[in-house]
């Protein structure tokens, strides 16, 4: 599943291609994604883009009259820039020629993703992106704020963290990685995060999810070719997936159980309740 360094990346990779670059023809060869396409997309044509903007996992590209296409890639989607020409592979449902002899193609094989046509006016109240709790990476996310969040919570501080309204973006593997580094326990009741504590957290945080960005800055390129399918970043891991291995910091088996419907991996002897 494309995550938060995936999306960024993905950002990164196509803005240089939209930013500047006109609408001359939207194509929409199926709507029922997660959510259906908007019909009025094809309205966009003629329209500039002036901005490709990131708000949790969702990509925000932005036109000169503040009509945004809202996209989200889902369990399984991309998208590339490719010639127009380009041959459609099974799952492109939708590709938006631009001005600029180029095509943004989406691919969702499991259409758990969307591509909606949000108005200007709709944009700071939109249903989806109204409910998110801060970026982890923007200033703003704090050991502080953390603290604060939690403080009335009692789900484990694992299951909190992953929850969009504390912070967005921390996934199953990112909140794995950054409690090990951290020192701290999954199981951990949220409430019972000290301060400082909070700081280290939120620090491994930025730092895990930077560390992934920075891996995906090598698969830029492969957002202007005909196979261009960013890979998943191969972090060295830590914690996640590696049950009844050798912990890399003590030697220790990590543990494994089901927290809050999700695969949690942690060291018994590296991490504190
Ligand atoms: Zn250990």
């Amino acid at each position: 599943m494309p995550e938060l360094p995936e999306v960024e990346t993905t950002r990164r990779g196509i803005a240089p291609h939209v930013v500047g670059a006109g609408i001359s023809e939207v194509i929409i060869r199926r709507y029922d994604l997660r959510w259906p396409v908007s019909e009025n997309l094809p309205e966009l044509e003629g329209a500039v883009f002036v901005s490709v903007k990131r708000r949790s996992k969702y990509l925000l590209l932005g036109t000169e009259t503040g009509e945004t296409v809202l996209v989200h890639l889902g369990m399984s989607g991309s998208l590339r820039v490719v010639p127009p020409a380009e041959d459609w592979k099974k799952h492109d449902h939708i590709g938006i020629t631009l001005t600029n002899g180029l095509q943004l193609r989406y691919h969702d094989p499991r259409r758990f993703g969307l591509v909606m046509r949000v108005a200007a006016s709709e944009l700071q109240t939109h249903p989806l992106l109204a409910s998110l709790g801060p970026e982890p990476l923007e200033a703003d996310f704090t050991g502080k704020h953390l603290h604060a969040a939690l403080r009335n919570k009692t789900v484990p501080i694992k299951v909190a963290v992953m929850d969009a309204k504390t912070v967005v973006g921390v996934g199953n593997i990112y909140a794995s990685e950054s409690l090990f580094r951290a020192g701290i326990h999954p199981k951990l009741p949220a409430d019972k995060l000290t301060k400082p504590k909070a700081e280290k957290l939120v620090a491994a945080i930025k730092e895990v999810l930077a560390e992934s960005i920075t891996q995906g800055g090598t698969t830029l390129r492969d957002f202007l070719n005909s196979d261009g399918q960013p890979g998943y970043f191969k972090q060295r891991l830590f914690v996640y997936d590696r049950k009844g291995e050798p912990c890399r910091v003590c030697g220790e088996k990590i543990f494994h159980c089901v927290l809050g419907q999700r695969a949690t991996y942690w060291c018994g002897v590296c991490q504190k309740r």
